[in-house]
């Protein structure tokens, strides 16, 4: 049963890539080189890019219908997951997140 993973969080982006290490999996983008937490089990990996793509692409989908407002309280929760998500396995965010439009 195969696990379908969802676009990149940060440009939507359907090019990705699962990467497999000794003992550990994560999918990164092809287009914007964003990587997801890497997972001792693939599926885990899977679920947390998934989880995290779901939350960043709604609060922009929800932006985009309701104009920012009580909206930006959204994004800020679906980006601190992420923070720490990839804070969990040490990696670093490069902060480029390109939250200002307004
Ligand atoms: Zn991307």
């Amino acid at each position: 049963m195969a696990t379908l993973i969802e676009p990149c969080p940060f440009c939507d982006s359907g090019n990705l890539h699962i990467h497999h290490h000794l003992l550990s999996h994560s999918v990164s983008c092809q287009s914007c080189k964003s990587t997801g937490p890497h997972r001792r089990e693939l599926e885990d990996a899977l679920l947390e890019w998934n989880h995290t793509s779901r939350l960043l692409r709604r609060a922009r989908v929800n932006e985009e219908s309701h104009p920012v407002h009580g909206r930006l309280h959204e994004l800020e929760d679906a980006v601190r997951n992420l923070a720490s998500a990839l804070r969990y396995d040490g990696i670093t965010a490069n902060g480029e997140m390109e939250l200002e439009h307004s």
